[in-house]
């Protein structure tokens, strides 16, 4: 049996002629056209001199074949080594410098300040890749054969390198393994029950874990198809969901949804599945999209360096405000951070995972992964989660996030649950900041509703009722939105830096 991840995914793919993406303006891809646009591109990579297990970094925007690059990387043998399109010249430098790729892709804008980079000196060629598909790498492809044999590769040679979303510090390489992202690949399939009827609606970045890997490996292992968008926006996702069966979103996806007047029963009568994941979904917004749809939203946890840990039944109960149960094959435990002793059900601690999802390390930073893992294999996420009675798995926030003030815990969730169910307010994040009596000073940023009459006494007069003096916030600040990044995480480190100077 072959161990690559294209040919696994190969093994399932439908009849040449089946749909396999439309994009906006209608242009249809179909499985047949894929199979070689990819070997295409895979003769390009090893033409430019590409080796089995060299780096191929990616900055381009969204497109198919930016996806096609990504499946021609692995088919070739190679690293594919994907980065946020957001990442100015000189992150791109820092990247190119840690990954030390044989070839870069970048946008045709870019191309000559790409070359002209230090770090750039070991590369071998600098090719371009536009929105619209063309570019000097598409030319090459254009000149190829439309047959590649594919290189083999073993179960835990590496397919990708993803950089983490850089939400805690710098962002950090994660080394993927073929085995990793098959498997992760096979299991959502069949626990989210996709089949080849599937239309998925794709609005994420392809340059993330969500986007990349979560939905696009699940759509080829099942034989499905998607909608494949640029971007998110909300009216045109809208106007396209009578054509789809499902969707992956982050949970601003949601939220802009359901500021759409027109979200209803009817707008989403032909969808089967919604999925919510890579920041928490408020329970408040679950509610409401269940109330103005009759779909229950199904939310899952994953990082860049497991793909896919637990999630929500897609029978059973979905509960609002928690991630399910860990995925079929993947162990998860609750340990002490401190001791990595296994807690009690119910018990707060750090996640820890085990099982074929789990990466290999992180790239070039040999004793940063021997520090995230326990002997026994467990890998530790740094999030921190109770699971209850019944096993669901509650994340209550990130270890790095965790304030401690005059020598207790607190839980920024715990506090920001309480702000949430306020009248008046849309959503707040609470954080620790220095502060020289208690270590840190436990402080909230809200956003109100518009018109909402909340002030910084009302708010923490409320909260006397409901929690313990050492957990009421020393100071509240109102802002119009909370920073997130592109996939909707709050920047709580960006609050860290605007407040620091709070209490002297
Ligand atoms: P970095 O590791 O560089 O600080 P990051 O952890 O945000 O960045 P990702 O790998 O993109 O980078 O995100 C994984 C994290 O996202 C998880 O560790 C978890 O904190 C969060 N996350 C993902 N899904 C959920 C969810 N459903 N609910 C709450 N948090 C989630
Ligand atoms: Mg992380």
């Amino acid at each position: 049996m072959t161990t690559a991840l294209y040919r696994r995914l190969a093994g399932r793919f439908p009849a040449a002629a089946t749909r396999f993406l439309e994009t906006a303006d209608g242009a249809v891809t179909t499985y047949g056209d894929l199979e070689r646009e990819t070997a295409k591109l895979a003769n390009a990579l090893v033409g430019l001199g590409v080796e089995p297990g060299d780096r191929v970094a990616v900055q381009v925007d969204k497109s198919p074949r930016a996806l096609f690059l990504y499946l021609a990387c692995v088919r070739a043998g190679a690293v594919y080594l994907p980065l946020n399109t957001a990442y100015t010249l000189a992150e791109l430098a820092y990247f190119i410098g840690d990954a030390e790729p044989s070839v870069v892709v970048c946008r045709p804008s870019v191309r000559e300040a790409v070359a002209a980079l230090p770090e750039a000196a070991g590369v071998r060629a600098v090719e371009t890749l536009d929105a619209d598909g063309s570019g000097s790498l598409a030319d090459r492809a254009a000149a190829e054969s439309a047959a590649f044999a594919d290189v083999p590769r073993a179960a835990d040679d590496l397919a990708a390198i993803l950089y983490t979303s850089g939400t805690t510090g710098r962002s950090k390489g994660a080394m993927l393994t073929h085995e990793n992202l098959w498997s992760n690949a096979e299991v959502l399939v069949d626990y989210w029950r996709f089949t080849g009827d599937d239309v998925l609606i794709h609005a994420l970045p392809v340059y993330h874990t969500h986007g990349l890997f979560v939905a696009t490996n699940t759509i080829l292992a099942a034989g499905a198809s998607m909608i494949f968008l640029p971007k998110f926006d909300a009216r045109e996702v809208l106007s396209l969901m009578p054509r789809a069966t499902s969707m992956m979103g982050v949970p601003t996806f949601y939220t802009r949804l359901l500021e759409m007047p027109e979200l209803d029963r009817e707008a989403t009568r032909t969808m089967r599945l919604f999925v919510s994941g890579s920041a928490p979904l408020l329970a408040e917004t679950h509610r409401a999209f269940e109330a103005r749809t009759g779909h229950r939203i199904l939310e899952r946890y994953g990082m860049t360096e497991t793909n896919m840990n637990t999630s929500n039944p897609y029978d059973g109960e979905r509960r609002a405000g928690t991630v399910g149960f860990p995925l079929p094959g993947i162990s998860v435990r609750i340990a002490d951070p401190e001791t990595g002793r296994e807690l009690p059900r119910g018990e707060i601690g750090v996640i820890e995972v085990k099982g074929p999802n789990v990466f290999k390390g992180y790239w070039r930073m040999p004793e940063k992964t021997a520090a995230e893992f326990r002997p026994d294999g467990f890998f530790i996420t740094g999030d921190v989660a109770t699971i209850d009675a019944d096993g669901y798995v509650t994340i209550v926030g990130r270890a790095k996030d965790l304030i401690i003030s005059g020598g207790f815990n607190v839980y920024p969730k715990e506090v920001e649950g309480e702000i949430d169910a306020m009248e008046g307010v849309v959503e707040s994040a609470v954080i620790g900041l220095p502060h020289k009596d208690f270590g840190e000073g436990v402080t909230a940023v809200v956003v109100l509703e518009k018109g909402a009459s909340l002030d910084e006494a009302s708010v923490i007069g409320a909260l006397k009722q409901r929690l313990a003096a050492y957990k009421l916030p020393k100071r509240v600040f109102f802002v119009d939105e909370l920073p997130r990044n592109a996939m909707g995480k709050v920047q709580k480190n960006v609050l860290r830096d605007t407040y620091a100077g709070t209490y002297g």
